[in-house]
């Protein structure tokens, strides 16, 4: 039986549809039923936009832009399919998880895909700064950070191209909202006053676009000492009243679901009393507060 709190709005990366994702779609959605969860939401990485923004693997592939626009096509055709299969066991939601490069054109991009494949709901992520990868390994996060002159001005930049990102895009949700955290956790930088003032500029913003922020559990195994968001951020998002979700950010079905519980766990003792999904009513696409006990 599904637990009303067990969900995942980020996640659902699958190796049918993304080089570094391992399992079919349908393989997660079987996982995803036995884990128990009442919504998956399945937000698969946008194709590139432009042959630089293209993922190394995708490189080594030899794949094109042109390619990746089809397989997103074809990702789209399967979700929707299995999206209806499911149904009644579990709600999944079709997504995609976006990026902020080109920062000419991203929030554009990023419209255009939602409305082009008809698709419930938007992640809106920042893994690039200065149009640099900085979450790909500790040799890409270095070069980024040295790029700004330092964490602290990379972190301020950081933050503040999350707060465009959110008021240009508004996505329904906000991804791992400090991810720089996973090549420099615990480092002092992420508070300082000036990044506390950058985080909460940010925050306010996902409060007007009325976004929902990804508690995200993938910086559990990695070792880092919370999930995305830290207990500091967690304590302003609280303040300002923005709520959170769950992401497994699943990119294999032995992912699907794990750590789930260890993020219900933290929220819990920050203070954090429900989550907040997203589900169909009446074909709408509407928010829904649920008690974590
Ligand atoms: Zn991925
Ligand atoms: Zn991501």
């Amino acid at each position: 039986m599904p637990t009303p709190w067990k969900i995942s709005l980020h996640g659902g990366h699958s190796g049918d549809f993304c080089e570094h994702g391992h399992d079919t779609l349908r393989v997660m959605l079987d996982a995803a039923v036995e884990y128990g969860y009442s919504t998956f939401g399945v937000t698969a990485h946008a194709p590139a936009n432009g042959k630089k923004f293209l993922y190394e693997e995708e490189k080594t592939a030899g794949l094109t832009y042109v390619e990746l626009e089809r397989t997103f096509s074809s990702y789209v055709q399967t979700v929707n399919e299995l999206a209806t299969e499911f149904a009644g066991r579990l709600e999944v939601l079709r997504g995609a998880e976006v990026e902020v490069v080109p920062e000419a054109s991203f929030a554009a991009n990023a419209i255009k895909l939602k409305k082009t494949y008809s698709l419930d709901y938007l992640v809106g992520s920042v893994h690039w700064v200065d149009e640099i990868p900085f979450d790909t390994s500790q040799e890409d996060f270095d070069k980024a950070v040295a790029n700004r002159g330092g964490l602290e001005p990379f972190l301020l930049r950081y933050y503040e191209l999350l707060g465009e990102m959110i008021e240009q895009v508004k996505p329904e949700i906000v991804g791992h909202f400090d991810l720089p955290r996973l090549y420099s956790d615990g480092a002092s930088e992420h508070e300082t006053a000036g990044v506390n003032r950058a985080i909460n500029d940010a925050l306010q913003k996902a409060k007007t676009a009325g976004c929902i922020l990804d508690l995200n559990v993938s910086a559990l195994p990695k070792g880092l000492s919370s999930p995305y968001p830290a207990p500091w951020i967690v304590k302003q998002a609280m303040e300002l009243g923005v709520p959170f979700s769950f992401g497994d950010d699943s990119h294999s079905s032995a992912q699907v679901g794990a750590n789930i519980k260890g993020g219900r766990h933290y929220l819990i003792d920050q203070g954090v009393e429900t989550i907040t999904t997203l589900t169909h009513e009446n074909s709408r696409l509407v928010k829904k507060q649920i008690p974590l006990h």
